[in-house]
């Protein structure tokens, strides 16, 4: 039987201390309004590319470029993945982004990549769901709590093989980029920005939730580009995750991902994000 764990004496008091916030951010370089939004009436579309249902396409985006995020056709969830375009290793860091900013992103902050690199990969500069903010259950929308729908977990919990989760859209996506065979592609998968999704944590138990997203066609984010980046944005299996994944139960749409060129004139003076500045030593001399 189950030993009982009885609180002490003092439970209430130690419960009641105040919450402090973990990582003050006053030092990061502020967001630049007027920067981003003076690049914004000068951008030129230079490509597009569609991403199907129940599957993923790659993208490239130049340093100083930006990257739009579409809702087209029906309300649909996407998982983005990103990596510094020259090296895979360096590649979008979920956990730390939401320790930085939020658990859900938008106008004003920053996708950061992984150690060692840490510098921002990406700033959202536009967000037509900027107002949906929290939800009476704790909800809001583009989280980076969650990681991606995956057939491991699928096989685990319901005992079947299930090929169109976001984590195979994405291997197979970076497979057809890179060459690699797709075992080998996958291990560069990594937890995304689960971008128009709304989830929260329960506010009884703090499991995990998510709802019917509030996107719409015409509904967009939007990425300034700090670094070269490749990108690769999955069409989640869920659609609109109001019901299920990991399943063919929902109908799912397309996404569509448009790259701009701002005027580069306005760009003269703003330089590519540097990677981490600390010295790797570690203690070591
Ligand atoms: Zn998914």
């Amino acid at each position: 039987m189950r030993e009982t764990v009885t609180a002490p004496d003092d439970a209430k008091i130690r419960q009641s201390v105040k919450p402090v916030i973990c990582y003050n951010v006053d030092q990061l370089p502020p967001y630049d309004s007027d920067f981003y939004e003076n690049l914004r009436p000068t951008m030129v579309k230079v490509s597009e590319t569609l991403v199907n249902p129940r599957d993923a396409s790659t993208f490239e985006v130049s340093s100083g470029q930006v990257f739009r995020i579409n809702s087209v056709e029906g309300s649909q969830v996407g998982d983005l993945n990103l990596w510094n375009a020259h090296n895979l290793e360096e590649r979008f860091f979920s956990g730390k982004t939401r320790q930085l900013h939020a658990s859900h992103v938008t106008t004003g902050d920053r996708l950061w990549s992984s150690l060692p690199g840490l510098r921002p990969m990406a700033t959202i500069i536009h967000d037509t769901l900027e107002w949906y903010g929290w939800d009476e259950d704790g909800g809001g929308v583009h989280d980076v709590i969650g990681t991606r729908c995956d057939p491991y977990t699928n096989h685990m919990l319901h005992g079947v093989d299930y090929h169109y989760c976001c984590h195979s859209n994405l291997s197979r996506a970076l497979s057809a980029k890179t060459g690699l065979p797709v075992t080998e592609a996958e291990l560069h998968i990594h937890d995304v920005l689960n971008v128009f999704m709304c989830t929260g944590f329960t506010l009884d138990t703090h499991q995990y939730f998510m709802k019917a997203s509030p996107v719409r066609p015409g509904d967009y984010i939007e990425f300034f580009a700090e670094i070269d980046l490749l990108g690769a944005l999955s069409a989640c299996p869920g659609g609109n995750c109001g019901s299920s994944h990991s399943d063919d139960e929902t109908t799912c749409y397309p996404l569509l991902v448009e790259i701009y060129q701002p005027d580069p004139v306005l760009l003269e003076n703003w330089s590519s994000a540097k990677l981490n500045a600390y010295s790797r030593s570690h203690g070591l001399s």
